[in-house]
This record gives C-alpha cells, structure tokens and sequence, in this order.
C-alpha cells in the first residue's frame, strides 16, 4: 500500500506554506510541476519547477480558463499503474505518472463575499481545480490528492515515517476531503447562483458545508457534533470573532443564531434594541433611547429567565451596557463591534463570551433551510416575511393609535422569533410578556400574563406591565378564548393574521372588550 512520490504538480490559488511544501518536496527528490502563478513563487524561492505548459505542449490560455485540462495531466492522474493496458497507454501518448496533487481552488466563496459583480463570480469558478481534484481522488490507489494547506504537515510527516512514501490510509483521508472539498465547492457557486438569478426554489437546491470545528459534545454530552460554516461569509455567529471566555457549546451557538437573527430586525437607523435569549426563546426584547436603556427595559421582561442568557444587541456594544449585562451571569454577548471599554469590563468575566461581526445578519436576504426527518430532509426558504404598517388591516370598531401601531409592528417582528404558539406583549417598544411554545395558543396568551404578572410582583410594580400593552400571535387565534385571555391581562390592542373559521366572532369578542385589532394576512409559524 505504500507508494512512492516522484512527481508532483502544484496548482494553488493560496499560496501559504507552497514554498516549505515545495523546498521539502524537491529536498525528496520529487520533481515539481505547477501552473503560472504557483510556478513563479516556486521559482522565485529557487526551486527546480516545470510549468505544465511545457508538459502538456500548449501554452495556459483563455485567461487561464485552460491550464491543465489536458488528457497528458489527467492521463498521469488516473492511470492505473497496476494496469498493463493503462501502463501502455502512458508510454503510447508519453504521459508521466503524477503521484501528487497539490490544489486549492480560485477563492470562488471569498469573490462572493466580497460582493463581487456577476461576471467576477464567474471567472473567480476553478474548473481545471476541481477536475485534478476529482482525478487524483478517484485514483487514491496510487495518487495522493492535497486539498487544504492544513493537511501538508501531515503529509511530510507521513513521508518522513515512510521512507518518502505514502500510505493508502492517509490517500483515502485525503480523497474523502478532497471530494467534500468540490462538492463544497460545487454548492456554493450554485447558491450563489441561484441568488444570482433570481431563481430561489428549493427545489434544485444542492446543500453541504465547510467543517469548522469539532464541539465538545451536541445538544446533550452523549452527542456528538461539528459545526460548518456555507461559505458565505455573511455577518452571524458562524463567522462572528470571539474574543474572550471558553468555547462555545452547541446550544450557544443555535440560541446565539436566534438571538443574533431577532435582534437584527431591528433596524439600528432606528435606535438601539437588545434581544435576550433562552433556549432559542426570546425572555426580553426592547428598544430604547441608549443600548444601556433597551438592555434594562428587555431585561426587565423577564429577570429570572435573563439568568445564563444570550444577549444581542444591534449596535456596537459599548462600556455602560457592558457593565450593566456583567451584574447577571450571562452566557454569550453577540453585537456587530464593541469599544474597547467594553472589552475591558468583560476581560475578567472568564465564562462570558463575547462574539463580535462585521455587522448585522441580513434578515432579507434569501436563505435556504434544512431540516432532517427520518429517511429525508425538508427544504424551506427561511421566514422573511416582512409586515409593515400598510399590509394591516383594521378589523375592529376602534383602531390603533399611532403608539398602539408602533408597538403592535414590534410585537409582531419579536414574535415571528419566537416558538409557536407564540404570543408576545408589548409595552413602550418593550416585550413584557413572551408565551412560547405551547401546544394551544391559550396557553400561550396564559404563561405570558402569568410571567408578567410575576415580574410586577418581583419589581414592585402595583399592576402587570401587560396592562395597556400591544399583543401579537403567529398564528390566527383559532377562537375567541386566547384573545380574552389577552384582554384579561390587560391587552389594548391585538396584531394577528386572522383567517380563522371564527374570525367573526374573534373581531366581536375585541369589540365587546373593546380591543383594537389588525390582521396582517401572514403568518409566522415557527416549530
Ligand atoms: P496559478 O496561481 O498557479 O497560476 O493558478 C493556480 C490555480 O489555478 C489553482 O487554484 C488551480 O485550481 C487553478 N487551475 C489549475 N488548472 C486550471 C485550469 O485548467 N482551469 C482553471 N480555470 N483553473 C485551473
């Protein structure tokens, strides 16, 4: 199983550590090829190189679409060389044996996030790349395929163990990698592409990612699990910098997702809004004139489940929030930026992790989600169903004021983030009660009021916050029962989609109470 390397070619786009690869290889007495610019470095550094040009006999053309693709390369990738035939066919056509490759590919997912133009992405996709790639993997037999500079170490090493040779464990390593290396690859020019054009269905949809690390454990310690980033580079917690505290857990980074993903609603034009997490729920959502206000007025929803929580914030964090979030032990901090200052507070905070991204997620942009079931996997565009104040219609005798509306649009974005059924209320663009994830939505509209009510108590307050407060429901309230429920607590005003069978009697039972009530025709299910 141990095959001897005597020639290599050399094609990459990032050029680290091709030189100590190259000066290590030729130090074996392995013979270099490469292409154009890998070609240069190599002999820039003094290194012995021929250019596969020379080999193939034509020159690299059409701004480089073609280098490689010739049947002198392939043939001397996938030439069986425990085949007579395949032999012959190397002597007939004088193709060498290349028993190494050394590729990584035009850097297709960082020209996209860059936000290159159309035609850029397009000329920034490797095809002789991915063809060596898949070549050299198919005959793992005999090749040896490297398609991530992480892994030359580890080939050295084996070399150094082995006389200068390698073993068939490690070329099968190395081809597993290298075809999720192009299937990776793959998908991520056919997502892009599908943004591209327009053409969003799911349908057609190819899906897999780039391995980022390996977690501890997965949801609970008897799993195991790894995260992957999708190549995007788009601003969230797969791309976020941690700059302090242990590493994040699986359910970090899901309820830090849901966090990041909420808060980002919340246009920072806006003002400043701070959205706390549990358990992918929302415990406290509020704006206010300072970040330091909206953390205390969304703190002040729900104290007691804020303990071990997640904040985000849609502004860069700064020292006075930083000082009030570390009077609570809090898991995670995610913000696009934070002032020095507010590092400072947190630098002695050891189990507190701060995470900080180039800005906020893109909560319109046109994402694909997955989710597995048994023996299948569902494939949805992700919720980005936007309401604004002319999508609502008012459905009862009495409508909104201008402060109920306002406060209704902010209920109605924090509760398309929250588990169905899901019913929020809200009070001064704050959340002051979250029911969530309850089998009926009067549940729901009960635990709400139960936990504002509590919180009063908690805070001295003589009434529930929820009194004179705005609600919202993801779904239509399916009888008149969950929307007296909110009256009870106090609820002034109602944003719900409607089209319920009992809608008539839903609107006659707000008008009986009293109740403004707004559908907006969409629904925010969330499961
Ligand atoms: P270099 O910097 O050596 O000129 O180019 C290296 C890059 O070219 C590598 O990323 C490699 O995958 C890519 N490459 C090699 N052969 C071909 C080819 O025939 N066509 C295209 N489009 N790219 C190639």
């Amino acid at each position: 199983d141990l095959v001897p390397l005597r020639r290599a070619l050399l094609s990459v786009s990032d050029k680290t550590g091709l030189i100590d690869l190259g000066q290590a290889l030729a130090a074996r007495g392995v013979e270099l090829l490469s292409t154009g610019g890998s070609a240069k470095a190599l002999r820039d550094a003094g290194l012995e190189v021929r250019d596969v040009a020379d080999v193939t006999g034509f020159p690299e053309m059409m701004d480089g679409r073609v280098k490689t693709l010739h049947p002198v390369v392939h043939g001397g990738l996938l030439a069986r060389r425990d085949l007579e035939a395949h032999r012959d066919a190397m002597v007939e056509h004088n193709i060498g044996p290349i028993d190494l490759l050394v590729v990584n590919l035009y850097p297709f997912e960082e020209t996209v996030a860059k936000g290159a133009d159309f035609d850029t992405c397009i000329e920034n996709i490797d095809i002789g790349g991915p063809a060596m790639i898949r070549s050299a993997a198919k005959n793992h037999a005999f090749v040896t395929v490297v398609t991530d500079v992480e892994d030359y170490a580890a080939l050295l090493g084996e070399l150094d163990a082995n006389e200068g040779q390698t073993t068939l464990p490690l070329r099968q390593r190395f081809a597993q990698t290298a075809y999720g290396r192009t299937a990776a690859y793959d998908t991520a020019v056919s997502s892009w592409m599908a943004g591209a054009i327009g053409a969003d269905t799911p349908r057609r949809r190819s899906f897999s990612g780039t391995f980022k690390q390996t977690m501890r454990y997965g949801e609970n310690s008897h799993q195991s699990a790894a995260f992957y980033t999708d190549g995007t580079g788009r601003p969230g917690v797969a791309t976020a910098v941690q700059h302090q505290g242990k590493e994040l857990s699986y359910n970090n980074i899901n309820d830090t997702d849901a966090a990041f993903e909420l808060v980002a609603e919340f246009d920072p034009a806006e003002g400043p809004a701070v959205a706390i997490i549990k358990h992918a729920n929302p415990c406290g959502v509020a704006r206010g004139a300072t970040l330091l206000e909206a953390y205390q007025n969304a703190f002040d929803c729900d104290r007691t489940s804020a303990f071990g929580g997640i904040v985000a914030l849609n502004q860069p964090l700064d020292e006075a929030t930083a000082k009030a979030i570390v009077e609570i032990f809090t898991e995670v901090v995610i913000a696009p930026g934070a002032s020095d200052a507010a590092k400072a507070v947190f630098a002695n905070k050891k189990n507190l992790r701060l995470l900080t991204t180039d800005g906020l997620p893109d909560v319109k942009a046109p994402i694909t989600t997955y989710r597995q079931v048994a023996g299948g996997m569902l494939v949805q565009d992700k919720d980005t169903g936007y309401i604004g104040m002319d999508d609502l219609k008012v459905v009862t005798k009495v409508a909104p004021t201008e402060d109920q509306m306002a406060d209704l649009l902010f209920a109605w974005k924090v509760a398309k983030h929250v588990k169905s059924n899901a019913i929020v209320y809200v009070k001064d663009k704050a959340t002051v009660g979250v029911g969530a994830g309850q089998m009926s939505r009067l549940d729901s509209a009960l635990i709400a009021a139960k936990k504002a009510e509590r919180m009063a108590e908690a805070m001295g307050f003589s009434e529930p916050l929820t009194k004179g407060s705005a609600v919202a429901s993801d779904a239509f309230f399916p009888f008149a029962d969950g929307l007296m429920e909110a009256a009870a607590a106090g609820a002034t005003c109602v944003i719900q989609p409607g089209g319920s069978m009992r809608d008539d009697e839903v609107i006659a039972a707000a008008d009986e109470a009293g109740i403004a009530m707004v559908f907006t025709g969409m629904r925010h299910f969330r499961h």
